[in-house]
């Protein structure tokens, strides 16, 4: 018996894909989940501590992806938690916020995140209530890729305490050959958030990836500016990871050039996170995207991976249910 807050899945239109599919009857679309189901849920140092609900499948097909095996879900055969009633799972999640190791991380709030929370956007919902209904302060953060409908935003805005974001592109031929998507949905929304909901952003993300993301750093930043400069910005150094999982980290210094360019651009909140740790005075080899620029050397990278697309659309692509992006198994992770 199928909840009913679970019907809009019947014709499912949560994220900028729109697919219109019946996810309850067995038809897929780019996310290729039916129900919402958990990959799993813990205690999380990282800010803003919290309990960590991470769901699986997700609306982008990110080269990078740290979390590949939960966000390929269920084309990864990889082992899930599954389908979980939203009392307990809000029940679970508010005993271990208040546990003793709660306490001693700080964990204040329950997180959202996945792979991509917004196909499971009806069970996030539910969850929220029901903590809601047993303890009316409790605090939620809602981490996303920005990839969902402006009536989708407004229903995470509605619940949201905080909200964490990730651009991870300005220009949509990088962005697209990165994720697979386009890049039009992801601004807007950030636009709408920086606009009319600062106080919920707690920040928004960017991945610096060598030879791919490097030269969005400036236009992501400008663009952030423009709107308002106090916003924090987070700039995350890549790791080797996913179809990525050959491509070299990023060193130090580039870190800092990013951390200066975005300072360039007018922000005065910038800060580095999963500091990589890996020592480099210039940048060497792929550090800097060379005369093939990011989005090619992208596009090259995917398609050594299978993925034939000269433009990544994974929305209208005839292999969308047959992907060998969501099929790939990295042999490498750090
Ligand atoms: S990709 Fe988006 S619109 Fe398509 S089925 Fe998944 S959540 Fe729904
Ligand atoms: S093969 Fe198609 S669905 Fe898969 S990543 Fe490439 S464009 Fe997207």
């Amino acid at each position: 018996m199928v909840p009913d807050y679970l019907r809009e899945l019947e014709n499912c239109t949560l994220c900028e894909w729109r697919c219109s599919v019946n996810r309850l009857a067995g038809e897929r679309g780019v996310c290729s989940i039916g129900i919402p189901e958990v990959a799993a849920a813990m205690l999380h140092p990282a800010p803003p501590q919290s309990y960590t609900i991470f769901l699986a499948g997700c609306n982008f097909r990110c080269l990078n992806c740290q979390n590949w095996e939960i966000a390929c879900y269920p084309d990864s055969h990889e082992p899930v938690r599954g389908f979980v009633d939203p009392a307990i799972m809000a029940e679970e999640a508010l005993a271990a916020i208040r546990s003793l190791k709660g306490r001693m991380i700080g964990a204040d709030r329950i997180f959202f995140s996945g792979g991509s929370p917004t196909p499971s956007l009806p069970f996030v919902e539910e969850v929220v209530k029901e903590a809601r209904k047993r303890d009316r302060s409790v605090k939620v953060n809602y981490d996303t890729n920005g990839f969902m409908t402006e009536e989708s935003l407004a229903r995470v805005l509605a619940f949201s305490t905080s909200i964490t974001y990730d651009i991870k592109a300005y220009h949509d031929d990088v962005h697209r050959a990165l994720t697979g998507a386009p890049v039009a949905p992801v601004l807007r929304n950030a636009a709408e958030i920086m606009t009319h909901a600062r106080e919920k952003l707690w920040e928004i993300r960017f991945l610096v990836v060598p030879g791919i993301t490097v030269d969005e750093v400036a236009p992501v930043a400008a663009f952030i500016a423009d709107i308002d400069h106090t916003i924090p910005f987070n700039l995350l150094a890549f790791r080797p990871n996913f179809i990525l999982e050959h491509h070299p980290p990023a060193i130090q210094y580039l870190m800092e050039e990013a951390v200066r360019e975005a300072r360039k651009a007018g922000l005065v909140n910038v800060r580095v996170h999963g500091y990589p740790g890996v020592a480099g005075e210039r940048p060497g080899e792929h550090q800097s995207p060379g005369a093939e620029g990011g989005a090619a050397l992208a596009r090259r990278i995917a398609e050594g991976a299978g993925c034939p697309a000269g433009v990544r659309d994974c929305g209208s692509c005839g292999l969308q249910q047959d992907c060998p992006i969501k099929t790939y198994r990295a042999r490498r992770s750090v």
